[in-house]
C-alpha cells in the first residue's frame, strides 16, 4: 500500500483515538456496571428520625449521599419513579464540581467546561424542561496541539457522524488526508510507525501485566503518536499521568478496539484500524437499535455541549425539582439537605440504615431503606467502617508499584481569563481556519515536552454563544494534575502568573495586556485517577457491597469521570434501587411508600 494511503488510514485511526479521548466520552469499556443483586427480605420499622430543624421524621426509601451531578441525576430519576428520596450534600449547593458563574457580560465555568453530548443529557434536559437552554458547539472546530511554537489542528469532520460527515472527516479541508500529507505535527518516521501499527500490526499485549496508557499507545501506534497526540489529551482530560493510568481502566473503549482487531480472523497481527472500523459499525447498530426519543432536541453524539448559562443549569434544575431552588433558604419540606455531611452509616435495628450527619443545626440522624453514596472515595474514610468495612479498599489499598494508597485525586486549578481580541497574535491558522484572534477551535493542548505548564486552554467563548462581550476572548485553563501537584499549594496570584505565561507562550502578542481574571478555582482533589491496580480495588468494593443489601457505594471513580457518564449513571442506578425497593415492599405497605415502576 502506498504511503499516502497508509498515512490516511493511520490518521483515521488516530482521529478515532483522539476523538474518543477528547470527547470526555464515557470510558471504561468493561467498566463494571453496578450489578443488581438478589436481596434478602428485610423487615423495616418505621421509626422516627431524631429531632432537629431539618430532620426527617420518617424512614425514607432512599438516601443519596453527595449532590454532585451523579447524585443529583440519581435523585432526579428516583423522584420521578415515585421513590421517597433524600439528597444529602455536604456543601451549600447542588452540583459538586459543576459550578458556572456569570458577571459583567461574561459566563464561565469553575469545574467541567462542557460535555460530549449523549442521549442521557438530552433526555434529562427534556424531563426537566431545560432542553431549550442546551447549546452545542460547531462540530468542525478542532482541538489544536501546540508543538514547536506552532498550533496544529487535529482532523475534524463537519456535518455530523453520518456518511457525509465521515467523508468530510477524510477528504475535507481539515480532514485526515490533508493532515497526513501536509500536517507537520508528526515526523515522517512517526507517521510510518503509526501507519504500520494501524494497518499492518504491532507487538501483542504483554501477558499477565496491566498496561499503562503510555505503554499501550507506544506499542500500537508508536512513541511519537503518544507524545504529541495522546499525552496532551490524557493530561487535558484526566489531569493524569499516562505512565500510571491503566489503559483498560481509563480508556477502556479504546483498549477494546484491539480486542475487536484480533477478533477479525485474517488480522493476525491485530492492526487496530480494522478493529476501529468494526467498533464503528457496531456502534452505529447500537445507536440505530436505541434511537433518541423524537420529542428530544436534535443532537450529534459526542458533540461538545453545555447550557446557555453554563453547566450548572442542570444541577440547579434538579435542585428546584426536588424543592430546593438554588440559592433559596433551606426548605424542610424539600427532598434536599444542604450542608449535611454524612459522618457515619450503620445498619438499623430491624433493617435498613441509620445515617448520621454533621449539619449546621448539629448532629442529625435519618432512617432509610436504602442508601447510595456518590461521594468521592476520599470523603468516605471511616464513614462506612461499621456497615461496610470492605469499602476501606477505596482509601487504604496500598499500590506499591505506583506509590499510591487508595484512589488518587490530584489537584487541578481551573483558571478563566479574558483578553481583548487585539491581544492575540496576528497569525493565520492552517487549513483555512482564519486568524488566530478568532480562536476557531475547541482549545489548545500542550504536550508536556513543550515547556508550557498549563495542561490545556479551552477556547470557551468560541464554543458557545454569548460567553463574553464581542471584543474579548475567554480562555479556561486547566493547570496542575498528577504530574504537577504543587499547584495545590500555590496562591491564586502565583497560579495566575503561570496561566498568563502559558497564554503568552502559545496565543498572545508579547505586549498583550494583563488578563481580566474571571475565576480561579483550585480543586484540591479533582478527578479520580484510574491508575494501575484500579480494577482490583473496585472488585473488592463490589464483593463487600454484595454482602449488604440496599447499600451501594458509587461515584465517578467507579462508573466513569465524564459528565455524561455521571448523568447516565443516574438513570441506570435508579433502576436498581427501584427494583430493590419494590422487592422489599412489605405486605400492606402504605400507598405513599410504594414506588412507581421506573
Ligand atoms: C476541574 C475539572 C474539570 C472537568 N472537566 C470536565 C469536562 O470538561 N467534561 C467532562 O465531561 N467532565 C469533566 N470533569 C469531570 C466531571 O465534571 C466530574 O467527574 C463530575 O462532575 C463528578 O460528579 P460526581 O457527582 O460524581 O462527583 P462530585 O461532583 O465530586 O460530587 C460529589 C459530592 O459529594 C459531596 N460529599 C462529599 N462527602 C460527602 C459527605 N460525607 N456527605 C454528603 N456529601 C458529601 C461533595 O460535596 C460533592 O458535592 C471535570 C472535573 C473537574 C474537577
Amino acid at each position: 500500500m502506498g504511503l499516502p494511503c497508509v498515512t490516511l488510514m493511520r490518521i483515521g485511526m488516530l482521529a478515532t483515538l483522539v476523538a474518543l479521548a477528547a470527547g470526555w466520552t464515557s470510558q471504561p469499556a468493561a467498566r463494571p456496571a453496578v450489578a443488581a443483586r438478589p436481596r434478602a427480605a428485610a423487615s423495616l420499622v418505621r421509626a422516627s428520625a431524631s429531632a432537629g430543624d431539618m430532620a426527617v421524621s420518617r424512614t425514607v426509601d432512599c438516601i443519596v449521599v453527595g449532590g454532585g451531578i451523579s447524585g443529583a441525576s440519581l435523585a432526579h430519576n428516583l423522584h420521578r419513579s415515585g421513590v421517597d428520596v433524600l439528597l444529602t450534600e455536604s456543601r451549600d449547593y447542588v452540583g459538586g464540581n459543576v459550578i458556572s458563574r456569570q458577571a459583567d457580560g461574561f459566563t464561565w465555568e469553575e469545574g467541567p467546561n462542557s460535555f460530549a453530548t449523549q442521549p442521557s443529557i438530552v433526555r434529562i434536559s427534556h424531563e426537566l424542561g431545560i432542553q431549550d437552554q442546551l447549546v452545542f458547539a460547531d462540530e468542525s472546530l478542532p482541538p489544536w496541539v501546540n508543538h514547536n511554537g506552532k498550533l496544529h489542528p487535529l482532523p475534524k469532520g463537519k456535518g455530523g457522524k453520518g456518511a457525509a460527515g465521515q467523508l468530510e472527516l477524510v477528504f475535507g479541508s481539515n480532514g485526515v488526508l490533508k493532515f497526513g500529507l501536509l500536517g507537520d505535527l508528526l515526523s515522517w518516521p512517526g507517521k510510518i510507525r503509526a501507519g504500520i501499527g494501524a494497518l499492518v500490526g504491532h507487538p501483542p499485549p504483554p501477558e499477565g501485566k496491566e498496561e499503562t496508557i503510555r505503554e499501550w499507545v507506544s506499542r500500537t501506534l508508536g512513541e511519537e503518536v503518544f507524545l504529541r497526540c495522546i499525552d496532551p489529551f490524557v493530561s487535558g482530560v484526566y489531569a493524569g499521568d499516562p505512565a500510571t493510568l491503566g489503559m483498560k481502566a481509563s480508556l477502556g473503549k479504546i483498549a477494546r478496539i484491539e480486542a475487536y482487531a484480533y477478533a477479525i480472523e485474517w488480522n493476525k497481527f491485530g492492526a487496530i484500524f480494522y478493529g476501529g472500523l468494526a467498533r464503528q459499525v457496531e456502534l452505529a447498530k447500537e445507536r440505530k437499535a436505541d434511537p433518541p426519543d423524537p420529542s428530544w432536541v436534535e443532537f450529534e453524539y459526542g458533540n461538545p455541549g453545555s447550557y446557555r448559562n453554563g453547566l450548572s443549569t442542570l444541577p440547579h434544575a434538579i435542585a428546584a425539582e426536588l424543592g430546593q431552588p438554588h440559592g433559596s433558604a433551606p426548605n424542610p419540606d424539600s427532598r434536599v439537605r444542604l450542608e449535611w455531611r454524612l459522618t457515619n452509616l450503620q445498619a438499623a435495628p430491624g433493617g435498613g440504615f441509620s445515617a448520621t450527619y454533621a449539619t449546621p443545626a448539629g448532629e442529625q440522624t435519618v432512617r432509610a431503606r436504602s442508601v447510595v453514596s456518590t461521594a468521592p472515595a476520599h470523603a468516605l474514610k471511616g464513614v462506612l467502617d461499621e456497615v461496610l468495612p470492605g469499602a476501606k479498599a477505596l482509601t487504604d489499598t496500598l499500590r506499591a508499584e505506583i506509590g499510591r494508597e487508595g484512589i488518587y485525586y490530584p489537584p487541578v486549578a481551573a483558571v478563566t481569563v479574558a483578553y481583548p481580541k487585539s491581544a492575540f497574535r496576528d497569525v493565520e491558522l492552517d487549513n483555512g481556519f482564519g486568524p488566530l484572534r478568532d480562536l476557531p477551535g475547541f482549545g489548545s493542548l500542550n504536550p508536556r515536552s513543550e515547556g508550557v505548564r498549563t495542561l490545556g486552554t479551552l477556547w470557551s467563548s468560541s464554543l458557545f454563544p454569548g460567553r463574553c462581550p464581542p471584543d474579548y476572548n475567554v480562555l479556561l485553563n486547566y493547570i496542575g494534575g498528577s504530574r504537577d501537584t504543587t499547584i495545590g499549594r500555590m496562591s491564586e496570584a502565583e497560579i495566575l502568573v503561570e496561566v498568563d505565561r502559558g497564554c503568552r507562550q502559545v496565543l498572545l502578542k508579547p505586549d498583550a495586556p494583563q488578563p481580566k481574571l474571571l475565576g480561579c478555582k483550585v480543586w484540591p482533589s479533582a478527578i479520580p485517577q484510574y491508575e494501575l491496580g484500579h480494577a482490583p480495588i473496585i472488585a473488592a468494593l463490589e464483593e463487600a457491597e454484595a454482602r449488604v443489601d440496599g447499600l451501594w457505594v458509587c461515584g465517578n471513580y467507579r462508573t466513569g469521570v465524564a459528565f455524561p457518564d455521571c448523568v447516565t449513571y443516574g438513570y441506570e442506578h435508579a433502576k436498581l434501587v427501584v427494583d430493590y425497593l419494590q422487592k422489599q415492599q412489605p405486605a400492606g405497605a402504605e400507598p405513599e411508600q410504594l414506588v412507581r415502576a421506573a
